[in-house]
């Protein structure tokens, strides 16, 4: 049993069955046993891999992007980089390294890290450097004009599941049976977003993400006080659908999501129709979702990737097919823009 499942069951033996929001949220975050609290999980030698650890390309490229934005902005002389998420700071070095481009860019750059783990923490700061701003969430960044980066960042975030069995509603809770943890059901009067008197065919499993939503909005109410735009990248779907999408990954192998608490990463996919409209509603303007393929491709991948290949040879060929390919992150993975009402279409996005 791991260290965090004693405080889990502790917690179920007191209070009752356990939502599945807090369970993930304690499996990721508890201060001392938590997932992200306790260790660095990322590359060949952790649990998962992640696009800026592929490739310098992929921050690289996002760099490019933020350029171009900062730019269209009116290259304002003092800005705020805002990144939600950013694990090893692998993605915010790449992209501030591609910036240096355009010095000016850099220079108004004022970089925001949005982290919660310590362990991560320190290991940003010695990627970056000292010259950054630490955060727990997006109220203590400075408004301001602002870009807003997150990559994979709000898959982490937890989410309930609610099932519909026999014309009634459940919610999806984690209890004790038979000496385990095990997930059962607990009668609820309604599922969210789900109208009275609609209904589901048995078994549907239907996801709750208000967690995201409410990040997602405060980042298009910033949108609205100030100039900017925001690039949100994860695993995901464009239209909301129902079904179960929780996983849990340890070693690069899937993993039962009561097995190993505080010990394997949980995340759900994220449902982009739903923060999209969670940024809209804030009077900010959001695009129609692109692959990460297609955004990587219309930001220059190929170049870059023959660039990159003079100096190393054919694992640049290989980082640019693990990104794009259609089998591996192309496709699954999905790149959504928003920005402040007055704005233009930002490259290469389309209207929603
Ligand atoms: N963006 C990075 C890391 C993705 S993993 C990359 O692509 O490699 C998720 C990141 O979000 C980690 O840095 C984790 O510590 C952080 N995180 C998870 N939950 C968080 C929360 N509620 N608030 C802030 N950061 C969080």
């Amino acid at each position: 049993m791991t260290p965090l499942e004693g405080v889990i069951r502790s917690i179920i033996e007191s209070e009752g069955p356990m939502r599945l929001d807090r369970y993930m949220a304690l499996c990721l975050g508890h201060p001392e046993f938590g997932y992200y609290m306790t260790r660095d999980p990322f590359g060949e030698a952790g649990d998962f891999v992640t696009a800026p650890e592929i490739s310098q390309m992929f921050g690289e490229l996002v760099g490019v992007w933020c350029v171009s934005q900062w730019q269209a902005m009116g290259s304002p002389s003092i800005f705020n980089i805002v990144e939600f998420g950013p694990g090893r700071g692998t993605l915010m070095a790449d992209l501030l390294r591609a910036g240096r481009i355009v010095p000016a860019f850099v220079n108004a750059a004022r970089v925001h890290l949005v982290e919660t783990s310590p362990v991560l923490r320190t290991t940003q700061m010695a990627r970056l450097g000292a010259g950054m701003a630490w955060h727990d969430t997006l109220a203590s960044v400075p408004e301001g004009p602002a870009i807003f980066i997150a990559n994979e960042f709000f898959d982490a975030l937890p989410i309930r599941q609610f099932e519909w069995r026999a014309g009634a509603c459940f919610e999806r809770c984690v209890g004790i049976g038979e000496g385990a943890l095990r997930l059962g059901l607990a009668p609820v009067g309604s599922i969210p977003g789900l109208a009275q008197g609609e209904s589901r065919e048995d078994g549907c499993v239907i996801e709750d993400t208000s967690q995201r939503d409410v990040v997602a909005a405060q980042i298009g109410l910033r949108l609205v006080t100030s100039p900017g735009v925001a690039l949100i990248i994860d695993y995901g779907h464009v239209h909301s659908a129902s079904g179960d999408t929780l996983q849990a990954v340890r070693r690069h192998d899937f993993v039962d999501i009561l097995d190993h608490p505080g010990e394997a990463d949980l995340t759900a996919h994220v449902d982009f129709a739903a923060l999209a409209q969670a940024i809209a509603e804030q009077g900010a303007r959001v695009y129609h979702p692109l692959t990460q393929a297609r955004f990587l491709q219309a930001m220059g991948l190929e170049e870059r990737a023959r660039v990159l290949a003079v100096k190393m040879g054919d694992a640049a060929a290989a980082a640019r097919d693990r990104l794009a390919g259609e089998t591996q992150m192309g496709n699954l993975f999905k790149v959504l823009a928003a920005s402040s009402p007055g704005f233009g279409l930002p490259y290469p996005f389309g209207s929603a």
